[in-house]
């Protein structure tokens, strides 16, 4: 039994050592199928070829998120995946993630918030777009299974390690639907959805969460997972990072020390984003009032 585990092992292996040097191969005419539709839509089209065109773009481009899903598993598996060490803006690299699914909240009427703890580094090093990746499935699932409520990314810093290094906590925390506590443990494996019906209504590959947490590991964290059914979902996760060179301690600098003793008046129906605004308010030591609204 050993030795066809073993077996297998090393055969899956083999598969995803083809498939991670495929990639370009495979990347490619896709990236040509969805460019040439796209230009083909901005053509004058009548109402029938202008749906086939849309119907190939959008079949297209979920084609290419499932094969970069793919890809990207087969790369970790084969053990090909090197993160880069580069020094970024952590909470630049927040915002974009938040950018590319602002529309998207808006139009589910979900509010999207973030917050990021007092003592967290301004810079940090790894590998930025490794991290967006790992937020985008998070909140990107955070949205996908919220209908009414909120998606809220927070970061704390956990611990300043000796050598510089730091470990730092990421929450997505969702009001949505929930999962129900013993499919909790599958969540984690490969092409594995909640139920069957979750393919057919909301789409996905199940893969997001087996990259997430592989990626998670090459950055010395864990992921962890609580929800309850109707009531949503809080995803955590930790790296061990360093302080980036750029980082600069926190000064007063003239518009700030402005802000002091100044009265500001907070009208949100929103009470996490009441909460993020007081906590920074009160950071820039000015006197706020909160509402939940104008009334
Ligand atoms: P995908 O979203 O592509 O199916 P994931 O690995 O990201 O794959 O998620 C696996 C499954 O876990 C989802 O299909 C869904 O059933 C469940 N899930 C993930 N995130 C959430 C969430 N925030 N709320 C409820 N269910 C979730």
């Amino acid at each position: 039994l050993a030795s066809s585990v073993e077996e297998a092992v090393q055969a899956n292996k083999a598969k995803s050592v083809f498939l991670a040097t495929m990639s370009h191969e495979i990347r490619t005419p896709m990236n040509g199928i969805i460019g040439m539709s796209s230009l083909l839509s901005e053509t004058s089209q009548t109402t029938e070829q202008r749906s086939y065109t849309e119907t190939i773009q959008t079949c297209g481009e979920s084609l290419l998120t499932v094969l970069n899903d793919i890809l990207d598993f087969s790369k970790i598996e084969s053990g090909k995946l090197e993160l880069e060490e580069t020094d970024f803006n952590l909470a630049a690299c927040v915002e974009e993630v938040l950018d590319v699914f602002a529309g998207r909240a808006a139009q589910s009427g979900i509010d999207l918030l973030y917050q990021i703890g007092p003592n967290v580094p301004e810079h940090i090093i790894g590998d930025p777009s490794r991290l967006r990746q790992i937020l985008i499935n998070l909140v990107s699932n955070g949205i996908k299974f919220t209908n009414t409520g909120e998606v809220f990314v927070k970061i704390v810093q956990y611990a300043a390690k000796p050598g510089g290094e730091t470990e730092l906590c990421f929450e997505v925390r969702d009001t949505g639907i929930g999962i129900p506590a013993d499919k909790l443990e599958r969540l984690f494996k490969a092409f594995s959805q909640v139920d069957s019906s979750t393919t057919r209504k909301y789409g996905g590959t199940g893969l997001g969460l087996v990259i997430s947490e592989k990626l998670i590991g090459l950055m010395g964290g864990a992921i962890s997972v609580a929800s309850e059914p109707d009531k949503g979902s809080v995803f955590s996760f930790t790296i061990i990072t360093r302080l980036g060179h750029k980082t600069v301690q926190p000064t007063t600098n003239g518009s700030e020390a402005n802000l002091e003793e100044k009265r500001v008046l907070v009208v949100d129906d929103n009470l996490t984003n009441r909460k993020i605004l007081l906590a920074q308010l009160e950071k820039w030591k000015m006197i706020p009032v909160l509402a939940c609204s104008g009334k």
